[in-house]
């Protein structure tokens, strides 16, 4: 016993002395690629599931079987974000194969054979429907779900009857999306579905806490939803786009992409990356992709810190299962965009932040804002790994 205690209490002085929490059991997110449609997975730390949205039709026979290769069991939740043929194509395969226990949707009427379908499967199959209705005795709060271990999911959008659906908008099936965020320690995730700017808007007019660790971008990237506001308000280190190779749409828009590049998110996106996974251990972030495209990266949660953004790292070779290379972000620095000092003399490069930069001359250096001008004429440093 007493070794045991010594031994807790050991761990107790090692965690404070790396200034981080101990690491929680992790929380697994995955962004499928399903062409142009959304689908998400979330495995809890207590290995709680829930799907939010399942592709399109033409998505329907990859992403069951690849549901049932993570869920064993029913899953504990599905939630329809709207009920759009991008969103819904394969939850009716799902639902029938995988199950089901409770099953949410914002409950907004919509004439479709399809959405007609699901609901039937669901009435038949489903336990439980919800509604993202707020708790009456705390309308102002969101419905929130407990998915184990001070793991939660709460729902900021749609709030009827406390707030009517969004009526007259571009697209009114896409304005009332369901968005939820999703807390695990100092990370979070915020999903938006398809929502549009009256979304974000009815969003940033409440007090809610937008900010996130990392966004599903809303619409797949298109070009009028993610406004700035509504992106300042997230600041989010991290930003995934579902959309398809080549879609007809032009998504992801060069005028979305802008608006995530200028707020210093790292862009995923399942066109290119396939599937992507993140894993937090409540405190950062790891992202593998099944393609590669992109590097693997992590993010640093904290949603409370400036959106600095994330390391480049270097490019990683194809692979055909999903690897994990582990980046460190930065330290907060400020919250302009980072920049690489080169010392006079020295070969190599810095982050702007590196604590050997803090102990070196502050004459003869050259600043640069980009990190490939820096790489044309030096290197990067080993010890802050720019
Ligand atoms: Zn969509
Ligand atoms: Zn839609």
């Amino acid at each position: 016993m007493a070794f045991a205690r010594h031994l807790f209490a050991l761990l107790l002085l090692l965690a404070a002395c790396s200034g981080r929490a101990a690491p929680l059991k992790p929380l697994s997110v995955y962004f499928f690629d399903v062409g142009q449609g959304d689908a998400a997975l979330i495995v809890s730390p207590s290995g709680k599931t829930v799907l939010i949205d399942a592709g399109p039709p033409e998505a329907d026979e990859r992403l069951a079987p690849r549901v049932r290769e993570l869920v064993q069991g029913p899953l504990d939740l599905v939630i329809l974000t709207h009920p759009h043929l991008d969103h819904l194509g394969g939850m009716v395969r799902i639902l029938q194969t995988v199950g089901a226990r409770r099953f949410m949707d914002p409950g907004f009427d919509h004439p479709s054979e399809a959405y007609r379908k699901l609901l039937e499967v669901v009435g038949r199959d489903v336990g439980q429907v919800m509604t993202p209705t707020p708790n009456p005795n705390n309308p102002e709060a969101p419905l929130t779900i407990g998915l184990g271990e001070g793991t939660s999911l709460s729902i900021f959008w749609p709030r009827v009857p406390q707030q009517p659906f969004l009526k007259d908008t571009r697209s009114d099936p896409n304005s009332n999306s369901i968005v939820a965020r999703l807390s695990h320690g100092g990370t979070s995730f915020l999903f938006t579905g398809d929502a549009e700017p009256e979304t974000e808007a009815a969003l940033l007019a409440r007090s809610v806490d937008l900010r996130a660790t990392v966004l599903k971008v809303a619409h797949h990237g298109g070009r009028y939803s993610s406004t700035a506001p509504f992106l300042a308000a997230v600041r989010p280190q991290a930003a995934v786009i579902s959309c398809g190779a080549g879609n007809e749409y032009g998504h992801p828009t060069a005028e979305a992409l802008q608006r995530l590049g200028a707020q210093g998110a790292r862009v995923l996106r399942t066109d290119r990356d396939g599937e992507v996974l993140a894993v937090s251990d409540g405190d950062r972030v790891t992202f593998t992709t099944r393609k590669g495209n992109t590097p693997p990266l992590v993010v640093s949660g904290g949603p409370a810190g400036p959106s600095t953004p994330l390391a480049p790292s270097v490019d990683v070779p194809p692979r055909t299962a999903p690897s994990k290379t582990e980046h460190t972000a930065p330290p907060p620095a400020g919250t302009g965009p980072t920049r690489y000092v080169g010392l006079k003399g020295s070969k190599v490069f810095h982050r702007e932040d590196c604590a050997t930069l803090r102990r070196s001359k502050t004459q003869g250096r050259t600043i640069y804002t980009d990190r490939d001008a820096a790489l044309r004429e030096r290197r990067p440093s080993e010890d802050c790994k720019p």
